[in-house]
């Protein structure tokens, strides 16, 4: 018997023991409560951790306890009393080392042999685990934060935009504006200045827009140099305060470097009840459309007419593709005559699409459309293989004759043009180009100034087109060194009346001369603005005054007449 208890106490202490030792390997604390005596015990390891290993026990739970943490902490336990159930709890704890814990805290409540109502209780350090999940949390937050904003300039990205639109879409009755933003040119300022200034004029914007909205509004960037921004209102009043916000502070202009910048857009606005939201969208695109097609730097707001127009267009630009293919794209030509002479030195060509039932177009109809539509590039090389093609069958005609050509300026950035060109069968010293279009003259890739290199090397002639119109820059043409270059009409028109663009005109001469380019004078109109020219020593002269752009069979009839009466002439002069 008396070995049978002993074993039962021998037992009984190993199991203590190995209590006792997973207590201790798990850090946990054991605490009992006797609510009826209001007296507590608290075992070594939870005096370890509140750190308080001699404190007097009956005081140190609730003072230990973190100031915002006592209200709450205290009633949960008040509650287990007062429905004699199982305590949970969490709280922080500040030890007297300054030391802020986290705990958690079980306890099961009994009654003990006395009688006497208690809990008996365990108490971990948690404050590990739940800083781990604060610092989760953080990164979630920044996570969702970067998934939903735009990472440059801060504002929502196109996907948090859309929601934002779908949360206002499902409100009942309400008015919202829409304003569809894009940066003019944001191509060429990258280009021109660099990445960093582009992603400043980026910022730039985008705080104007966010200025622009009042509370209720959404800002984003969906994506590039295109922004939206959406109000909750729309009064035309309203709309017309926010476009004059944001182009009044796009009109300062932002220093970069020792270069000042103003920065443009084009903006497409559209309004709609929360009920047609689906078109919002697709209208102020529409409106931004026409706002960049119409000039940009100002803005448009969506009307059904617009609609109507787009639908014509893309007819149009069906019809110019199919035109592009068909041969309907062919060139004219208009006449060049030496200014002392009057004899003719070149001829332009200029497209002209034989439009099966709107007859003869001039590019007016059709050049702004090719270019949105990416089709210029395939519209300069439909006129240039016909231009070669006509240029052979005129063979001896051509003697003295110099044929110009209109090339896009994009057509220069491409590598592949070159090698086509070079497969062409191009007489030297009878071609060539002029280049138009708004370029960047004084800051040409090296791929731009590579490919003019080797079309000066194939035997073909540049000239810049349209100088005095204010695209072309003089370290442009320093560096550039075309071979002529052609005051623009707008220079030419006025020289008989005033005295100050006859001294712009002769100075361009004096500069051209002086960069050893010749110089033609396009829009003479008149004889007398031909005598004029040729006194400021402009070399050749092309406008109506000497003939309007015509036809491949009426230039042929010119070019044999003329031929004609030059040999009459020589035959005359021999006799
Ligand atoms: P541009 O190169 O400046 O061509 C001169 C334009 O002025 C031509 O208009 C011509 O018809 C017009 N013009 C000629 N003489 C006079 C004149 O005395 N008075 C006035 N008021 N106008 C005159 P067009 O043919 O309508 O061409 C317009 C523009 O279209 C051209 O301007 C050129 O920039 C572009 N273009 C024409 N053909 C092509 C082409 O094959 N490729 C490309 N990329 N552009 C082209
Ligand atoms: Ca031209
Ligand atoms: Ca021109």
């Amino acid at each position: 018997m008396k070995t049978k208890r002993s074993r039962t106490n021998v037992e009984l202490e190993n199991l203590l023991r190995q209590l006792g030792l997973a207590l201790e390997a798990s850090g946990i604390g054991i605490w009992q409560h006797n609510i009826a005596k209001n007296q507590t015990r608290w075992d070594e390891q939870l005096k370890a951790i509140y750190g308080v290993p001699k404190a007097p026990l009956d005081v140190i739970w609730l003072e230990s306890v973190h100031p915002d943490d006592l209200a709450p902490t205290n009633e949960i336990f008040l509650r287990a009393i007062e429905t004699k159930s199982d305590y949970a709890s969490e709280f922080r704890i500040t030890r007297p080392d300054g030391a802020i814990r986290y705990l958690r805290s079980r306890a099961r409540y009994f009654v003990d042999a006395a009688g006497d109502p208690c809990f008996v209780g365990a108490e971990w350090d948690v404050t590990d685990d739940v800083l781990l999940n604060k610092e989760l949390e953080r990164s979630r937050e920044e996570a969702r934060l970067a998934a939903d904003h735009d990472h440059l300039t801060g504002l929502l990205n196109r996907r948090s935009f859309d929601f934002a639109l779908s949360e206002f879409a499902r409100k009942e009755s309400v008015n919202v504006t829409l304003f569809h933003i894009d940066v003019d040119h944001f191509k060429e300022i990258n280009d021109r200045f660099g990445h960093a200034v582009g992603d400043f004029v980026l910022c730039h914007v985008s705080k104007i827009l966010l200025k622009a909205i009042s509370a209720g509004g959404v800002a984003a960037r969906l994506g590039g140099d295109e922004f939206a921004i959406l109000i909750p209102e729309d009064e035309s009043a309203r709309i017309s305060a926010v476009l004059d916000h944001i182009q009044e502070s796009l009109g300062s202009p932002i220093p970069v470097g020792d270069q000042t910048l103003i920065v443009r857009c084009s903006i497409g606005v559209a309004s709609a009840a929360s009920a047609d939201f689906a078109k919002l969208l697709s209208h102020s695109d529409l409106a931004l459309y026409h706002a960049k097609r119409n000039g940009r730097n100002r803005a448009e707001v969506f009307c059904d007419e617009m609609a109507s127009a787009l639908a014509n267009e893309r007819q149009l630009v069906q019809d110019l593709r199919s035109g592009l293919a068909l041969g309907q794209i062919r060139p004219f030509y208009q006449v060049q005559v030496d200014a002392k002479t009057f004899r003719i030195n070149g001829v332009e060509a200029l497209a002209r699409w034989h439009h099966p039932t709107r007859g003869i177009l001039a590019p007016a109809h059709f050049l702004s459309l090719a270019s949105s539509n990416g089709l210029v590039a395939e519209l300069d090389d439909v006129i240039l293989k016909a231009v070669l093609s006509d240029m052979e069958s005129w063979a001896s005609l051509l003697a003295g004759i110099r044929v110009s050509v209109n090339l896009s300026a994009d057509r220069l950035d491409d590598p592949e043009w070159i090698s086509k060109l070079a497969s062409f069968d191009i007489p030297p010293g009878r071609l060539s180009f002029e280049l138009i279009e708004t370029i960047f003259l004084d800051s040409l890739s090296d791929q731009v100034r590579e490919n003019i290199q080797t079309i000066k090397s194939f035997g073909i002639d540049i000239e810049i087109d349209d100088l005095g119109s204010g695209h072309a820059s003089l370290l442009g043409l320093l560096e550039l060194r075309p071979d002529r270059v052609k005051i623009d009409r707008q220079l030419v028109m006025p020289i008989l009346q005033s005295v100050p663009s006859r001294r712009l005109v002769s100075s361009l001469v004096d500069i051209a001369r002086a960069l050893d380019m010749e110089v033609i004078a396009e829009g003479v109109e008149t004889l007398d603005h031909a005598r004029v020219l040729a006194d400021l020593g402009v070399h050749t002269l092309q406008g109506y005054a000497f003939g309007r752009p015509q036809s491949y069979a009426d230039l042929t009839a010119r070019l044999e007449r003329e031929a004609l009466e030059f040999q009459q002439a020589g035959a005359i002069s021999a006799c």
